[in-house]
């Protein structure tokens, strides 16, 4: 049942030159593949309270679940929220997460910069660390002049200092989600070494799903030590529901114990990828 500090998995990470993955939690299925997935692979992991879950279940069933969940394996868990806004991100330091992610991108630069600011201070106090995220991650599927999106350099450089975050989410060409056939863009490399260069603290790239397996490489060479995945695990356990009842009705349970056997294949894949297998601080 080890909790761990995300700040010395990050720490770990990037001195080893790997990056740590984070997956969205979704019921209790998808929650127990995540946490089987890191016991096989000996991997630590985040496991994401995500933007869909909390109009779905509400924050304090999802954060008791997976704490639930989590403590009763031999994991090495972080417990993550992912694009809370301001009161949500309040609710989770007072219920427990040990990790949260401030999302202001809707606000103006200078405002964005002053709430998040006061969140890192509340976060800190409460000894959590705080992601955020900088420059526009466009949703799977629209089409996008992408130099309007990446991250501006100067603009990390100013929000990191003045806001005291521990770790940047970066957009370098990543979208949120996947369209299937639809080759994604090639990641900016050269522009997320210059954030790095900027910053100076551990950065982030979410909507990881679409990304190649060498631009994964270049990325984790590049300063990024944290990846959001969630598109393809979700895409292998409706695989293993359809692959169930493809065969004629089933037992829901059925259904949803092979969608958890393909999720916990795929997150074991990712950890791989990522280079955090056998990377679990407490068997080290
Ligand atoms: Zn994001």
């Amino acid at each position: 049942m080890p909790w761990v500090d995300p700040r010395k998995l990050i720490a770990d990470a990037r001195a080893g030159g790997y990056a740590v993955g984070a997956f969205n939690m979704h019921n209790d299925e998808t929650t127990e593949a995540l946490v089987i997935a890191a016991e096989q692979a000996q991997a630590p992991v985040f496991l994401q309270v995500g933007r869909a879950i909390v109009p779905h279940m509400g924050l304090r069933r999802a954060f008791e679940m997976t704490r639930r969940i989590a403590e009763q394996s031999n994991a090495d868990f972080v417990i993550h929220l992912d694009h809370g806004p301001w009161d949500e991100c309040l609710e989770a330091i007072k219920l427990g997460f040990n990790s949260i992610m401030y999302d202001g991108a809707h606000l103006p630069f200078e405002e964005n910069i002053r709430t998040t600011r006061r969140i890192v201070e509340i976060a800190h106090d409460f000894g959590i660390p705080v992601e955020a995220e900088l420059g526009k991650i466009p949703d799977a599927g629209e089409s996008v002049n992408w130099e309007d999106y990446y991250t501006d350099v100067g603009e990390a450089k100013r929000f990191v200092e003045e806001t005291g975050v521990d770790s940047l989410a970066i957009s370098v060409g990543i979208v949120h989600g996947v369209v299937p056939g639809v080759k994604p863009q090639p990641l900016a490399i050269r522009r997320t070494l210059e954030i790095r260069d900027a910053v100076g603290i551990p950065l982030v790239l979410h909507g990881a799903s679409g990304i190649p397996e060498d631009e994964v490489e270049a990325a984790k060479a590049a300063g990024v030590h944290k990846f959001n995945a969630d598109t393809d695990l979700r895409h292998a356990f409706r695989a293993g529901m359809e692959a169930v009842w493809s065969k004629g009705d089933a037992q829901l349970e059925d259904a949803m114990a092979e969608g958890r056997t393909r999720m916990i294949a795929a997150t074991v894949e990712k950890m791989k990828l990522y280079g955090c297998a056998g990377k679990a601080p407490a068997r080290r």
